[in-house]
């Protein structure tokens, strides 16, 4: 789920794209999870759009940032009503894996409480101390349908900034997947795969009811996931700020003095916010962000968020996606496209970013070429050795990684597209987009989407994205 650091690393392929993850067993994965399933047309092309799952975890998410700008106290309830049954609840500190914590970054839960609670405790999965897993023990099996609530307080001490996902600098602070995330895939059950040392996201979490508050020093701006309230008034120096986002697998935050602006295209409301000193100007990105979210819509159909807010981060070094929120560090024009198809691939279709880092940054670095220049070096990257389909672990390095996932993997798309006609393979992606909304996909979901293209087929099993086991029967 996100474009991380992708220009320094892939200058060579010119590429604009990020990063995510892949699948150790894709067969523990089913084609089918549990969003509500709209009815198909004659080819199995869904009418509508799926809903969120009507049983999806319920989120309240409070966070209280210092007056230093530095460490963030929170309250995490999360009501969760498994499709399967459990006896536990899986956590994963995301700010606690390798590159994260090399900046200083720490997450810490100091307390777990909820009726059906006996103990929580960390799991390493190869993170820093105290560990990149918060295991919450029930004290009896929860059968499948059934609910219980959960309440984490934690602690987030923020780094020193440069481009991660959390960080701190001069004015403003960020931290995006800065509370324990609910690692579980419908269908499948709880995530524990390894933090791993490349610099792209390994998570999967599902599409969850979330609110949030955030508290801070009452002279700087919030801009975060969801749909933002105007701000509480100021009390003892501090002001509340708060949203909501009806399906989100994780949230980010930015605080400082921004300099924001609004505007609206296709009835979604786009907010910009630029930092003092910045030779950016906050209009023009908001500009450059609808003109973004019209192109990616008139090929993928609708934006999945009612609202998109993008802050402008301090350093360079590309762009990080969240839902309906975008963490941008860079000028770059397919940056910010790359960043805006990531609310269609991660945010709405979502998927294994350990197991199956390809479905969105394959998908995100496809939707540059498709809307904007055509793609030059299609032919050299399809060429590429290594599987598109890998898994995070799969990957000898960056470099290797974002060649093959970002570069090989658009290009195979590409060439897909271009085998069958434009017109079949977008109403196929579509159709995949459509019936996987707000679930998590896998790669037999996108083998299903292209059935009646086996040509497009023959490319994508030809690039290592999909196994015999994706193929339709
Ligand atoms: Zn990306």
């Amino acid at each position: 789920m996100r474009c991380r650091r992708a220009l320094a690393l892939a200058g060579a392929l010119a590429l604009a794209g990020c990063t995510s993850n892949a699948p150790a067993d894709r067969s523990a994965a089913p084609a089918t999870a549990s969003s509500a399933a709209p009815s198909t047309d004659a080819s199995g092309c869904p009418l509508e759009r799926a809903r969120p799952d009507p049983a999806r975890p319920v989120v309240d998410l409070d966070f209280s940032l210092d007056a230093h700008l530095v460490t963030v106290t929170g309250t995490e309830t999360v009501v969760f009503t498994p499709d399967l049954p459990v006896d536990e609840l899986v956590f994963r500190l995301v700010p606690n894996g390798p590159d994260a914590t090399a900046r200083g970054n720490q997450l810490t839960v100091d307390d777990v409480s909820g009726d059906d609670v006996r103990r929580g405790g960390y799991e390493s999965a190869g993170a820093a101390v105290p560990g990149g897993l918060y295991v919450v023990t029930l004290a009896d099996t929860l059968p499948a349908g059934e609910s219980t609530e959960v309440q984490l307080e934690f602690t987030l001490r923020l780094g020193d900034g440069g481009f991660e996902r959390l960080g701190a600098a001069e004015g403003v602070s960020w931290w995006a997947s800065g509370a324990p995330l609910l690692a579980w895939e419908p269908g499948v059950g709880w995530a524990r795969d390894p933090f791993v040392q490349l610099t792209g996201e390994t998570a999967v979490s599902p599409a969850a009811d979330t609110t949030m508050s955030v508290t801070a020093p009452a002279e700087l701006t919030v801009l975060m996931t969801g749909d933002q309230d105007q701000p509480g008034r100021e009390r003892s120096g501090r002001r509340t700020w708060t949203s909501h986002e009806p399906a989100a697998r994780d949230v980010s935050v930015a605080v400082g003095a921004f300099t924001t602006a609004e505007t609206e295209v296709d009835g979604v409301r786009v907010t910009t916010g630029v930092l003092p000193g910045s030779d950016r100007d906050a209009e023009q990105l908001a500009g450059e962000t609808a003109a973004a979210i019209e192109r990616l819509s008139g090929v993928l159909g609708p934006f999945p968020y009612a609202t998109l807010t993008v802050p402008a981060l301090p350093d360079a070094g590309g762009g990080i996606e969240y839902p309906s929120s975008i963490l941008l560090a860079s000028a770059d024009q397919g940056v910010l496209v790359h960043e805006v198809a990531h609310m269609w691939f991660y945010g709405m279709v979502g998927n294994s970013q350990f197991r199956d880092p390809w479905l969105d940054e394959s998908f995100a670095s496809y939707a540059e070429s498709v809307t904007g220049e055509p793609a030059e070096r299609t032919a050299r990257l399809l060429a590429l050795d290594g599987d598109v389909g890998g898994s995070m672990d799969s990957f000898p390095d960056d470099p290797g990684y974002v060649s093959t996932v970002y570069g090989k993997g658009e290009a195979m798309l590409l060439t897909a597209r271009e085998q069958v006609g434009a017109a079949v393979f977008d109403a196929a992606v579509r159709c995949y987009v459509d019936a996987r909304a707000w679930a998590i996909a896998t790669p037999a979901d996108v083998g299903a989407a292209l059935d009646d293209l086996p040509a497009a087929l023959a490319v994508l099993q030809q690039a290592g994205a999909l196994d015999p086991d994706d193929l339709p029967r």
